[in-house]
């Protein structure tokens, strides 16, 4: 896929928006570990490189090593690194005073996002090279970091480069594939979300984006049985179509076309988590499950109608002890009003055709659920360990931590039930 040619493509889109994405190059390929410093040399990397990785990371790209002959490499290699936190980003930035030009981020998930913030502050060039077709944030301007405990989303760079081999990735645990799968179900629910919001209010939006994302994640979809399997193919379509939905996300600038309400459920858990310390699964396997839960809701939606709205009752004293520690936080997002307060309901019942039209836009629970299994993700909340209470409480509440409307948080302003958990 010449990916230059498809962001040209989307220069000058009759939406009006200004589609941009800045990574330079883009080099996926079948045993491509061994030119990486050649690689890095065409895009005008500096001699003086920073490799970080972590020791499974580095073993996995076996030969890249080798491949950087001509650089003067400085490494960081972390036994492992799980959670990315300010005391990481720091540790990182602190190379930079002895004269590094450049950092070769071997790995994804925590080590890009440590590496994307550290060379945003200290405007350093970034290349990241994917172990696993794992996460969906390879081409995001923004990258979550926990500081004291909090997880928050600060501005960070994508990468100017990336590279993956396609025999490594085939090579990546079958977990993280799988958890990769279940990151790219969830652009489903992203992509009904948006629409939804859409036409409740108004929201920016551009259908050659989302048929962007859409088109991403039905092939995707229709790789469930490669996921297990040692297969470049599988891992190599995996890996674009995180790819491009990050590629999408920073064409409009915001996550709407590869993130829904089930990410901030998802955000929502592991927030409540970090506050005790635990540590977090794996991206996508939370936000897979997170994806089944809401399609199942949505789905519940086809069966009626007509539907019955009202403005939102919230109790924001009860809301608040909810979210505890994290309240003070919430609340900013929910004052001087809420996102609810401008939606006049009875947009919602004039609307409610086009709503389950837009629900009808992508497979069912029962698909995503079947396909899922196939590709080996967990499915229930038993599964990625998390207790009943705990999800329970995510459904009802995760939407207060974003400003954005879901057809999740429609439903609070209609007589449609949520589900059971
Ligand atoms: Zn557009
Ligand atoms: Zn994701």
């Amino acid at each position: 896929m010449d990916f230059g040619q498809l962001i040209k493509q989307y220069e000058n889109c009759p939406c009006g928006q200004k589609h941009q994405c800045l990574i330079g190059d883009i080099c996926i390929g079948s045993g491509i570990t061994a030119d990486v410093g050649r690689i890095l040399e065409e895009n005008g990397f500096g001699k003086s490189l920073l490799l970080v990785a972590d020791e499974t990371t580095l073993s996995a790209a076996e030969g890249i090593e080798k491949s950087l002959n001509g650089f003067r490499v400085t490494k960081h290699i972390y036994p492992t690194l799980r959670v990315a936190t300010m005391t990481e980003v720091r540790r990182i930035k602190s190379y930079f005073e002895q004269g590094i030009e450049g950092v070769l981020a071997v790995g994804t998930g925590s080590i890009h996002d440590t590496c994307r913030k550290a060379c945003a502050e200290a405007d350093k060039k970034l290349c990241l090279y994917a172990t696993a077709p794992s996460m969906d944030g390879f081409a995001s301007y923004s990258a979550p970091i926990v500081d004291h405990n909090f997880k928050i989303t600060y501005e960070a760079k994508c990468p100017e480069v990336i590279i993956a081999d396609t025999a490594v990735l085939a090579r990546s645990p079958v977990e993280l594939k799988s958890a990769g799968f279940g990151d790219m179900m969830a652009k489903y629910v992203a992509l009904i979300d948006w629409q939804v919001s859409r036409l409740i209010t108004g929201e920016s939006y551009c259908s050659r984006v989302a048929a962007l994302t859409a088109k991403a994640t039905n092939t995707v979809f229709s790789m469930a049985d490669k996921v297990t399997a040692e297969s470049e193919e599988g891992a190599k379509k995996i890996f674009e179509g995180l790819l491009l939905t990050g590629i999408a996300m920073s064409f409009t600038k915001t996550s709407r076309p590869g993130s829904g309400t089930e990410h901030i459920m998802a955000h929502y858990v592991e927030c409540k988590e970090l506050i005790e310390n635990k540590v977090p699964n794996y991206h996508g396997e939370d936000v897979g499950v997170m994806t089944l839960l809401m399609l199942k809701q949505y789905d519940s939606i086809l069966a009626r109608d007509s539907v019955t709205a009202f403005p939102e009752r919230n109790d924001w004293e009860d809301i608040k002890k909810t979210y505890g520690a994290l309240a003070p936080d919430m609340m900013k997002l929910n004052t001087p009003d809420t996102i609810t307060d401008g939606i006049d309901p009875t947009l919602i019942e004039k609307n409610f055709s086009a709503i389950k039209d837009v629900v009808r836009s992508v497979p069912r629970y029962e698909e995503v659920y079947a396909a899922m299994k196939k590709a080996g993700c967990k499915l229930t909340y038993k599964d990625i360990g998390k207790s009943r209470e705990l999800i329970k409480e995510a459904f009802y509440y995760h939407p207060y931590m974003r400003r954005r409307l879901s057809l999740r948080r429609l439903i609070n302003m209609t007589d449609i039930p949520l589900i059971e958990i």
